[in-house]
């Protein structure tokens, strides 16, 4: 038996004894996923032990180092951690920007001290994070942010800059404890004037308006800064070379995104849908080809990109081919649902979740990057096609 063999058998028997059967049912709406933070209120006794007893292993974020709360695993133990988990239907225990976006650029970007500071409670879930990424007039041209972070040096508060501006389109930016933020430091240039700022969400001048969207749900936010003050060393890396950060996180931002092309349990749908229609049951077949030939590209490049060997445009890739065919999933469920698919609130469906599922993602080829984008970051980097 080799190594890993054995961390199999014992990781498989850990989740037998330790996952709760309620936290082994599918995930039905966002009611069901623990988001975490210090406002956070448990669904269920089962919710809150799965995610103690998965904090107390290290495995809320198994492949960070023990210091910063995590496992220490290696990417082979992690990837079999990820099978187990899928092999008996266990939800991860938390969903956690922090987790799956600012954790890796503060390993990679952050001083010591932010590290130490903010990973551990990371991990535990103890605090919830926003992205301030996004303005009014710089959505897909990013670096045209106009928030604006001043260096202030005051006799009453010390050193700390002085934000004030507008972000858009801020996921849970009204339940978030704290944001990173994109700011501009320097108006000199459009990329070197940016810095990657942490701030709590409750400084005074923080305020939050929700936006509705399509699917009756109301996730987004706008968010305002009015005379922030911000302690001066919650910049994460150098002042001014905050696109550096923001590129490496939006590649994790990406990389998570496109994780939705997977589905919940492989991907493919012949499994689920079995519809009598022989014309949608060639298209259920043709989705599963394309859906497990996903499966086996994502798991190449995931593992060339936690090693640092991906081409810095993969990411881009993958989200572009992650999220259209996510939504060419949801897609052959509305078609084969039929009718009754559509329902919305009524006798048949309480929660419309077929179609609500199905509008969500429509979102997904804007979030974190359009499609076109994706395309255009293959077309340069990847093509070399002139002028793209
Ligand atoms: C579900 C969801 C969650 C989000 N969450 C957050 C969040 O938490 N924090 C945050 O900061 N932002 C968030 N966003 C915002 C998201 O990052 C932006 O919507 C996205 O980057 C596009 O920017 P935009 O909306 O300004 O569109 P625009 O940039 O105005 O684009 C409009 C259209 O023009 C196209 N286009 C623009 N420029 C080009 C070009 N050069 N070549 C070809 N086509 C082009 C785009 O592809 C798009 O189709 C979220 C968005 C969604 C949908």
């Amino acid at each position: 038996m080799t190594d890993l063999d054995t961390f199999r058998s014992e990781t498989r028997a850990w989740l037998e004894t330790n996952c709760p059967p309620e936290m082994r049912e599918p995930v039905q709406s966002e009611k069901d996923m623990c988001w975490g933070g210090r406002n956070w209120t448990f669904q269920s006794d089962a919710q809150r032990v799965w995610l103690e007893r998965m904090v107390e292993r290290g495995w809320t974020v198994p492949h960070w180092p023990r210091d910063y709360g995590g496992a220490g695993l290696s990417p082979a133990e992690a990837k079999v951690l990820k099978e187990e988990m899928a092999r008996i239907g266990a939800r991860s225990p938390l969903s956690s920007f922090g987790i799956s976006m600012l954790g890796p650029a503060l390993l990679k970007f952050g001083s010591d001290e932010q590290k130490k500071r903010f990973l551990p409670e990371i991990a535990r879930g103890e605090i919830r994070w926003c992205q301030g990424y996004s303005e009014p007039g710089a959505g897909s041209d990013l670096a045209g942010l106009q928030t604006k972070a001043e260096a202030v040096s005051g006799e009453e508060g010390g050193d700390h800059w002085l934000v004030n501006g507008q972000k858009v389109w801020t996921s849970y930016a009204d339940k978030a404890d704290w944001i990173f933020c994109l700011v501009r430091t320097s108006s000199e240039s459009k990329h070197s004037g940016i810095s990657f700022l942490l701030f709590d969400m409750t400084t005074p001048g923080v305020s939050t308006k929700p936006i509705l969207l399509i699917s009756g749900n109301s996730p987004f936010c706008e968010t305002f800064f009015d005379d922030v003050r911000v302690p001066k060393d919650q910049v994460v890396g150098e002042v001014n070379r905050g696109w550096d950060v923001a590129k490496y996180l939006l590649g994790h931002e990406r990389e998570m995104i496109a994780g939705m092309g997977l589905g919940a349990t492989d991907g493919t749908l012949g499994s689920i849908l079995r519809p009598d229609d022989p014309f949608l049951r060639a298209e259920v077949a043709a989705f599963d080809v394309d859906a497990l030939a996903f499966a086996a590209m994502s798991e190449r490049f995931f593992e060339m990109f936690k090693a640092g060997e991906a081409h810095p445009a993969s990411p881009s890739m993958m989200k572009y081919a992650g999220t259209e065919l996510n939504k060419r999933r949801h897609e052959l469920v509305m078609a084969a649902g039929g009718s009754d698919a559509l329902e919305w609130d009524s006798e048949r469906s309480s929660e419309g979740k077929a179609a609500r599922d199905w509008l969500r993602t429509k979102a997904n080829s804007i979030e974190g990057g359009t499609s076109e984008i994706q395309l255009n970051i293959v077309a340069k980097h990847i093509l070399g096609l002139p002028g793209a």
